[in-house]
C-alpha cells in the first residue's frame, strides 16, 4: 500500500530536524510492506482533500511561523475537510501552535491559526526548555521527548490533551497538560525527532494513516530494542532533569 503523506512547509518548519519523524514512519511502513509517498505542501500549494492520508507539520521559530501563517490559513477549509474525513495529522511545536485559533508571538504579533484544534497560544517571557515525560493514559503508554518553546498553549474546556506531564513543562507549565488530540490529529511540543524513541506512537500514526487509506490492519510488532533503550534513556533524563513546573 502507498501511504500518501502531505508535508506542510518542509522548507520553513523543520527545527531540530523534525523531518526525521517522517523517516521513522517510512522505515516502519517499509518493514510492514508499505511505502510512503511524501509530497511537500508549501506556499501557494493546494491541499488535495481525500488524497492525503497523513499530514505532517513541524516546528519553527516565530519568524518562520509568521512566514507561513497566512498561507496556512488559505488551506484552512481543505485541512478541516481532510480531518473530518479521517486524515491523520502529526503537528510539532510551531506547527502545533498554528493548528489552534491563533498564536501571539514574543513580539506581541497575533498570527492566525487554522482552528483545527480547540486552543490558543500566547508567548511568555521565559522559554520552557527541557526533557519531557508524558503519561498518555488513553493509550496506556508514555511519550518521552524534548521541549523548547516560549508559547503557552491553553486548551479549551473539554479539549483532550495528548498526555499528562510527568516531568517537564508541557502546554503552559501549569495545567499539567501536554499537546492536544482530536479525531486523528495529534499535536505536541515534543521535538526531536519525537518518533525514534516512541515507536508505539509512530505505529499509531501509521495505523491511522492506513485506516484513512482504507486498510484496517494490526501492524505486527518490530523488535524495537534500540528504540526501547532510547525511550528509557530519554524518560530517565526527563525524570532527573526535566523542566520543573
Ligand atoms: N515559536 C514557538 C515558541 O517558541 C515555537 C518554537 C518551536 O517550534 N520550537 O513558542
Amino acid at each position: 500500500m502507498k501511504i500518501r503523506v502531505g508535508h506542510l512547509y518542509p522548507d520553513y518548519l523543520n527545527i531540530y530536524a523534525d523531518r526525521g519523524n517522517i523517516a521513522v514512519v517510512a522505515e516502519r511502513a517499509r518493514a510492514r510492506g508499505h511505502e510512503l509517498d511524501v509530497r511537500a505542501l508549501g506556499m501557494g500549494d493546494g491541499v488535495p482533500v481525500g488524497e492525503v492520508d497523513l499530514f505532517y507539520i513541524g516546528g519553527g521559530q516565530d519568524r518562520e511561523q509568521a512566514l507561513v501563517a497566512h498561507d496556512l490559513v488559505r488551506k484552512r477549509e481543505a485541512l478541516h475537510e481532510s480531518v473530518e474525513r479521517g486524515a491523520a495529522v502529526l503537528a510539532v511545536c510551531g506547527g502545533y501552535q498554528l493548528l489552534g485559533r491563533h498564536y501571539v508571538d514574543v513580539a506581541g504579533t497575533k498570527l492566525p491559526g487554522v482552528g483545527l484544534l480547540p486552543l490558543h497560544t500566547v508567548a511568555g517571557a521565559r522559554r520552557m526548555i527541557g526533557d519531557v515525560l508524558l503519561d498518555c493514559a488513553w493509550a496506556g503508554k508514555t511519550l518521552a521527548g524534548f521541549e523548547n518553546h516560549a508559547g503557552r498553549t491553553m486548551l479549551d474546556e473539554g479539549a483532550e490533551p495528548l498526555g499528562r506531564v510527568v516531568s517537564g513543562f508541557g502546554n503552559d507549565g501549569r495545567s499539567g497538560h501536554e499537546g492536544c488530540r482530536y479525531r486523528r490529529v495529534y499535536a505536541t511540543y515534543l521535538h526531536g525527532p519525537l518518533l525514534p524513541r516512541n515507536p508505539w506512537f509512530a505505529d499509531l500514526l501509521l495505523q491511522e494513516a492506513l485506516a484513512h487509506a482504507g486498510v484496517e490492519t494490526l501492524l505486527e510488532p518490530l523488535p524495537d530494542e534500540l528504540e526501547r533503550a532510547a525511550h528509557a534513556v530519554s524518560a530517565e533524563r526527563a525524570r532527573t532533569r526535566g523542566g520543573r513546573v
